[in-house]
């Protein structure tokens, strides 16, 4: 008997989607089936290879999403293109590190700008969309970091603290209406984001993450695509973190 995918004929909106855990979801999606809408500040060198082998299931948006008075306007227009989505992952982010007493404003406002801001306007585009369909799932990457808090990292914290927050109380709101709002906290990735890390700094971190390894985007994107899928049809309101077992 022929397996059916699990995201067939859903359409899906998956922001800073061009590298690291946003592409793993992407292609994940796509290989279960779905239509996807990537956006990212640039195009993916590879897009045109990527869309060839997605054979027109793959569309893409470039945007800006610190231009916080600009989003919805974008993703209104991606959404009538689309004509709704059925599944929005909320992934594009970034970091600026510094200690909490040399951080300029600028540089807590910006990561709350794109980290936060951004991704509430973004929810609030495509739930609107969702509730007039009364189905969606709505996917918001927050962090470990948003639960446990980091030395040098107050402005990301808090972004990732708000998503949480932005997430359970959207959760209730719409609950009703057949969409549901979960969090995913990544522990350590190996991506672009975490290259900086020195190597003697992930070393020591393995005292705290009993599965002895960093995270993989791969490992991220199947949570993402459990919660895209309708085997969570009764998961709403949870931030679920997918972290090796890490404490501190
Ligand atoms: P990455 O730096 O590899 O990719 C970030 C993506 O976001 C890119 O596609 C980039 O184009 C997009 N982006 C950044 N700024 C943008 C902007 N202004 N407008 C539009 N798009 C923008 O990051 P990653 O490691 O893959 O992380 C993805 C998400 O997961 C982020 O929200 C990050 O905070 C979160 N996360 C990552 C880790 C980790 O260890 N890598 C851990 C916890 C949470």
């Amino acid at each position: 008997m022929e397996k059916k995918l699990e995201l067939e004929g859903k359409k899906a909106l998956v922001t800073g989607a061009s590298r690291g855990i946003g592409r793993a979801i992407l292609e994940s999606f796509l290989a279960e089936g779905a239509e996807v809408w990537g956006l990212s500040t640039r195009e993916p060198e590879d897009l045109q290879n990527m869309k060839e082998k997605a054979g027109g299931l793959l569309h893409w948006v470039t945007a800006d999403l610190s231009k916080v008075t600009e989003v919805e306007a974008i993703i209104e227009k991606a959404q009538k293109e689309a004509g709704g989505f059925d599944i929005l992952v909320n992934n594009a982010g970034i970091t600026k590190d510094g200690l909490a007493f040399r951080m300029s404003l600028e540089d807590f406002q910006k990561v709350l700008d794109i980290n936060l801001t951004a991704a509430f306007l973004i929810a609030r585009t495509v739930g609107r969309e969702m509730i007039r369909r009364k189905s969606g799932s709505i996917i918001n990457m927050s962090s470990v970091v948003g639960i446990h808090g980091n030395g040098g990292q107050a402005n990301y914290a808090a972004s990732k603290a708000g998503l949480i927050g932005v997430t359970k109380s959207l959760a209730q709101e719409v609950a009703s209406r057949g969409v549901r709002v979960n969090a995913i906290a990544p522990g350590y990735i190996v991506t672009d984001m975490t290259d900086a890390i020195p190597e003697a700094a992930k070393e020591k971190l393995m005292d705290h993450i009993p599965l002895k390894r960093l995270g993989s985007p791969t490992d991220i994107a199947n949570m993402a695509l459990f919660l895209a899928s309708d085997r969570a049809s009764y998961i709403t309101g949870q931030v679920i973190a997918v972290d090796g077992g890490m404490f501190i």
